[in-house]
């Protein structure tokens, strides 16, 4: 099986690209890549970004996509209106699973998108979705509201499925002792809960997502996918360690 993970590269492998391909070969699947990206970060500080060309975007797509049977598409990083643009152009006629995990500020503090692209990402990258991702400030964020009880988990999702998203989970809602994501489906609503982990680490979310696609693409259906990646973003989450000088990076095993 092939999954396609189009995002940034991070040279400490916690996040992005890098991350990606350490979820999949954990569970068995070949990665294919096309990065949209380079940053400079490690687990104390972001650095630089530097975009791709158009050109050498689209040849990577093309490599792929003429050559492999793609199972599963994931989308991260995608920076700004050129990238989202041409990934919208590849992507819009394909019936696979597609999982857009909208990343925006990394947890270190850098910018993964221009402020001026955010509108095209909502037009072109957000209807691609099977399921979009997003935390709850991602969430906030995309829609300009803030989770409150006037705006609930379920108005906000409403509002990303209302511009054109398939699926949402909105992950990430803190309790007092729980976190859980909302998720609503076509024609379903429901709450994952799980045991808060007081740990703040690098490439959560990015694991959340990867675990999604990689189900999605062994035809589990949404709710199996989410409940399996819930599971194995808690165990990398558990099981973080500080390797580097700052904060910690997931630990992935199958
Ligand atoms: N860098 C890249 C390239 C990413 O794709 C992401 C998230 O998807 C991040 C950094 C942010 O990771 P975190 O906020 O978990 O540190």
């Amino acid at each position: 099986m092939n999954i396609l993970s189009i995002g940034g590269s991070d040279p400490s492998s916690g996040a992005g690209i890098q991350s990606d391909i350490r979820v999949f070969s954990a569970l068995g699947v070949h990665t294919l890549t096309v990065i949209t990206a380079i940053t400079s970060q490690n687990t104390s500080k972001f650095g630089m970004v530097e975009p791709v060309s158009s050109k050498i975007l689209q040849k990577q797509l093309e490599s792929v996509f003429s050559d492999f049977k793609i199972n599963g598409v994931k989308i991260g990083m995608v920076y700004n209106s050129k990238i989202i643009k041409i990934i919208h152009q590849q992507l819009k006629k394909l019936k696979i699973p597609i999982v857009v995990d909208p990343v925006i500020r990394s947890t270190t503090g850098g910018s993964l998108i221009e402020n001026n692209a955010r509108k095209d990402f909502q037009k072109y990258i957000v209807p691609l979705a099977t399921i979009i991702t997003p935390n709850k400030k991602e969430a906030e964020l995309l829609t300009k509201m803030k989770i409150s009880t006037k705006n609930t988990p379920e108005k906000v999702a409403k509002e990303i499925q209302n511009m054109g998203a398939k699926n949402v989970t909105i992950t990430g809602i803190e309790e007092k002792k729980k976190v859980s994501d909302f998720v609503l489906e076509k024609n379903s609503k429901y709450i994952i809960s799980g045991e808060k982990i007081p740990k703040i680490n690098h490439g959560s979310g990015c694991i959340h997502s990867a675990a999604v696609v990689y189900s999605l693409a062994k035809k589990k259906s949404i709710k199996e996918s989410l409940y399996f990646a819930k599971k194995f973003t808690y165990k990398s989450i558990k099981n973080a360690k500080k390797i580097g000088k700052g904060i910690a990076i997931t630990d992935i095993q199958s």
